[in-house]
């Protein structure tokens, strides 16, 4: 046999298994999007792709519902955009008080910390929100750079409202920054009207797009404290000051930018600003309602009180006797189904049941509950069959 026909047995044909992406994250990605990543790579100077440019700032305006001038896409996944946002406004010594009721929130604190501010960590249990007297009470007495908080906690499945936190923040002259990782395409997020300062987020949740890219936006205030700063930005690849002599005025080699994922990104926004905000939030809204009727008819129960859940992320309270990873591990290997488990405090748990972007679609709200509903049936649990499809039938009819 030919050497590299040998070589073709050990590595074949690339060949992955066709998945529903019902977890939480990366999602279901669009066909539009992987087609537009495949077009031709051309340089990252070309006018192009300055062109390109340009136009993913305005379409990633819209998305964040902002005028900042500075909201472009740094390279790397949603927790480079924390990164990014972090490192650009604190110095060391800076008070930052962090609201962490999640994954998210602790990860906020731990890049803080790294920046050596002195961090308060404020904390509800995971599943719960934050009242803005909370934040009122942690940021009085002694001056505070930033307040951070997570709008969309993927760990919990919570949507922590952020215009009254804005307005404390600012009361103490403090930058608001905002996690919008998961809410961005999926549920409303409106920077200026709500004041938040600094806002990142990540392609792969509810933008239907590759992990790859995070959207970061700073408004007027938090440009001030970057022009502001004592000290050099300890991060080369995240100092927005150079970064914006590539994506601002000058077009200035920083670093090569990933072409062709901003050409995944620039179509995933296109799709999203095509359906029209308001009607992709309400078909979040609707399928999440869809599926919280089905597994609460089946007799299951959601971790987060309505008023505060999240359409995209729902975390099901798993029951009591039920293999948690033999449940998971049914609906891959048998249905093509990944959802995630629980993180965290929730290990074990919690389901948590991704309905992002793309992957917000009817066809999987139904095909999820009858997989689930089969599994539960077959490992003995107590759960009402038939109950789930018919209640999930009439939301909305
Ligand atoms: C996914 C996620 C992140 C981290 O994004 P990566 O792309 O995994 O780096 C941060 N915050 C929230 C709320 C997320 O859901």
């Amino acid at each position: 046999m030919p050497e590299n026909q040998s070589f073709r047995q050990d590595y074949p044909q690339l060949d992955p298994p066709v998945r529903t992406l019902m977890g939480p994250g990366p999602s279901d990605i669009h066909p539009r999007v992987l087609q537009a990543m495949a077009a031709p790579t051309i340089g990252h100077l070309d006018p192009a792709f300055i062109q390109m440019m340009d136009q993913i700032q305005g379409l990633l305006q819209q998305l964040f519902q902002t005028k900042n001038a500075l909201t472009f896409p740094v390279s790397g996944t949603g927790s480079a955009g924390m990164e990014c946002c972090m490192v650009n406004v604190i110095e060391p010594g800076d008070r930052v008080v962090i609201a962490q009721n999640g994954v998210f929130g602790g990860r906020m604190a731990d890049i803080a910390d790294r920046l050596g501010a002195d961090v308060v960590k404020i904390q509800v249990p995971f599943g719960q929100k934050f009242e803005p007297e909370a934040i009122r009470e942690a940021v009085a007495g002694k001056p505070t750079k930033l307040v951070g908080v997570v709008h969309a906690e993927t760990s919990t499945g919570v949507c922590q409202s952020l215009p009254e936190i804005a307005e404390i923040a600012h009361e103490v002259d403090a930058l608001l920054l905002a996690d919008c990782v998961t809410s961005l395409g999926g549920t409303p997020v409106k920077l200026d009207e709500w004041g938040v300062d600094l806002a990142y987020s990540g392609t792969q949740k509810c933008l239907s797009c590759p992990p790859g890219l995070a959207p970061v936006s700073f408004s007027e205030r938090a440009v001030q404290a970057l022009k502001n700063r004592k000290s050099k930005v300890v991060s080369w690849y995240l100092d927005v000051s150079m970064l914006l002599n590539y994506w601002g005025g000058e077009r200035a080699y920083h670093h090569t930018a990933p072409i062709n994922m901003l050409y995944g990104l620039r179509e995933a926004l296109l799709i999203v600003l095509e359906e029209g905000l308001d009607a992709v939030f309400a078909r979040h809204q609707h399928h999440g309602e869809m599926l919280v009727a089905g597994v609460e008819a089946m007799g299951l129960s959601m971790l987060v009180p309505a008023d505060y859940r999240l359409p995209q992320l729902n975390t099901v309270v798993i029951p009591d006797g039920v293999d948690d990873a033999a449940v998971r591990r049914a609906l891959l290997n048998d249905y093509n189904i990944e959802i995630g488990g629980g993180l965290g405090d929730l290990k074990g748990k919690v389901w948590r049941v991704g309905l992002m972007g793309h992957a917000s679609r009817r066809e999987n709200v139904v095909t999820f509950l009858a997989a689930l509903e089969s599994i539960l049936v077959q490992q003995g649990a107590a759960i009402q069959p038939g109950a789930g499809l018919a209640a999930a039938a009439k939301v909305g009819a």
